[in-house]
């Protein structure tokens, strides 16, 4: 993502998440979130270790999976889901053409317009999604 920037971008972007030199702050911070919402799950169902958290995460939401995969192990130390796997479900935008009378999935650019039949839209179906999926916890027999 983000080609359109042009290059200097797209470089700092590699070094950043691709090469892992300073901590996503941004994802980090997204995922606190999830942590604390994985927390507030465990201690309502009575279990204090969780196997597996996903998160479904839109193309559009502003986090990049490769920079949540490498922030999650950062995010999790220490709390209930230490050690749990983090599953990544990606999302790609969408919009709604009223002229094809249908839902289109946009490029990678991100261009507000239907890629069939070429209408202009800003009516964005999904894509800024960021939320839990689902959370698979170790919860004891005898409760
Ligand atoms: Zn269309």
């Amino acid at each position: 993502m983000h080609e359109q920037r042009g290059e200097r971008q797209r470089l700092r972007t590699t070094d950043r998440f691709g090469e892992c030199q300073t901590v996503p702050v941004h994802e980090l911070a997204l995922l606190s979130s999830v942590v604390k919402a994985v927390e507030n799950a465990c201690s309502a169902a009575g279990s204090s270790e969780v196997k597996v958290v996903a998160l479904r995460v839109g193309a559009l939401s502003g986090a990049m999976p490769a920079a949540l995969d490498w922030a999650w192990p950062l995010a999790v130390a220490g709390s209930v889901a230490e050690g749990a796997e983090l599953v990544l479900e990606e999302v790609p935008a969408a919009v709604w053409c009223p002229a094809c009378d249908t839902e289109r999935e946009i490029d990678a650019f991100y261009t507000w317009q239907c890629p069939g039949c070429g209408q202009p839209t800003a009516d964005l179906v999904r894509g800024r999604e960021f939320l839990v999926s689902y959370v698979e916890l170790e919860v004891p027999d005898h409760l």
